[in-house]
């Protein structure tokens, strides 16, 4: 039967109120890559997997949270959507309330979001808003606003984000058919972890799927809950995690804690160092979403996990067309031949 999205998939699965319409993009579904090259690399002995989170519709994991959230806003009868982000949320908010047919109001933080989300925004039609702030008080701006306004608040504040974000972890344990021993993501604003979270414990109870032990990865310039308080001014290259202070933050420490993982900070350069490896499997994702493999590599290599015959999965959370500066920043301009066959030979051939 043809894939018709999360909501027709695991709708019986989620706690959203009986008034939501589905609104769909077909998101999720996204493929588990073995990444054999990658565990070897990192010791071998183990196997290791890529949840590629970049195919869903708009290029991220929040999709998943967006068709739940923008459903049920529609249902309730909601005419206009509003949230913080640093890209990646506004582009799904934006996507999935014109698809609904609501208006969609984006603050984001002035000159801080990668040129693919901003594109996308704007070419889904929502209105953007910069603000002269960062992310964390973008968010406190569209928190009091649709406190005051008819205005539904999509941020992962919203519980049904949460609920659409827990079908990852449904789909790793469907086609794993079990759960992994491990599962390492990037965190930032901490909702993505703490609905993973919700999902494994669910399927536990429902499926009696084991509980995978969560590695948590904040950017080292972006890590309250690795220092236990906020940031400030956080700074990273990897900027859908440049939090100082996660509205799920608390969760997420609970989550790890209770799952015996825990939340770790790579740096800037371990984190572009992934994004590279991932790339030589084919696998290009934008910054932040190779920190929870580099976190991974991280404390391998510390020795602080043992991944000896364990099954682990790694959460890429974002496509890299998102943020093709970070890359054409770096390169050198591909060099220029002559339409000459001879020419071309010597410089391909010898
Ligand atoms: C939103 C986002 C994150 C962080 O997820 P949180 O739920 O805020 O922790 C990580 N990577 C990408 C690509 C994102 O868009």
């Amino acid at each position: 039967m043809a894939y018709k999205g999360l909501l027709e998939r695991y709708a019986h699965l989620l706690d959203l109120p009986a008034h939501t319409r589905a609104v769909t993009l077909h998101e999720g579904n996204t493929p588990l890559i073995p990444v054999p090259r990658l565990a070897e690399g990192m010791g071998g002995g183990f196997e290791l997997y890529v949840k590629f989170e970049g195919l869903n519709p708009t290029g991220s994991f929040k999709d998943r949270g967006m068709t739940a959230a923008i459903s049920e806003a529609l249902g309730r009868g909601s005419k206009a959507v509003i949230c913080a982000s640093t890209g990646n949320t506004a582009a799904s908010a934006a996507a999935y309330a014109t698809r609904a047919g609501l208006r969609a109001v984006v603050l984001i933080p002035q000159g801080e979001v990668a040129a693919g989300k901003l594109a996308g925004v704007v070419a889904y039609g929502a209105e953007v808003i910069q603000v002269q702030g960062s992310f964390d008080e973008a968010l406190s701006m569209v928190v009091q606003l649709s406190e005051k306004h008819p205005l539904a608040l999509v941020n992962s504040l919203n519980p049904y984000r949460l609920e659409g974000q827990k079908t990852a972890a449904f789909e790793i344990c469907d086609t794993l058919e079990a759960a992994p021993d491990m599962l390492c993501l990037p965190v930032g604003n901490a909702g993505n972890i703490s609905a993973y979270w919700m999902g494994f414990k669910q399927y536990h109870q429902k499926q009696n799927t084991d509980l995978p032990k969560l590695l948590g990865v904040q950017a080292a310039g972006a890590a309250p809950l690795v220092a236990g308080h906020p940031i400030e001014q956080p700074e990273t290259v990897a900027t859908a995690i440049r939090i100082g202070k996660p509205a799920r933050g608390e969760q997420a420490l609970e989550a790890a804690q209770e799952s015996g993982g825990r939340i770790i900070a790579a740096s800037d350069e371990e984190i572009l160092a992934m994004q590279g490896r991932l790339a030589s499997e084919g696998i290009w994702v934008e910054p932040a979403s190779a920190a929870g493999m580099a976190g991974l590599a991280k404390e391998i290599q510390a020795g602080n996990i043992d991944p000896k015959g364990q099954r682990i999965v790694a959460v890429c959370t974002g496509h890299g067309l998102k943020d093709p500066d970070i890359i054409t920043q770096q390169m050198e301009t591909p060099e220029v031949l002559p339409l000459d066959l001879g020419v071309l030979e010597k410089r391909i051939v010898g």
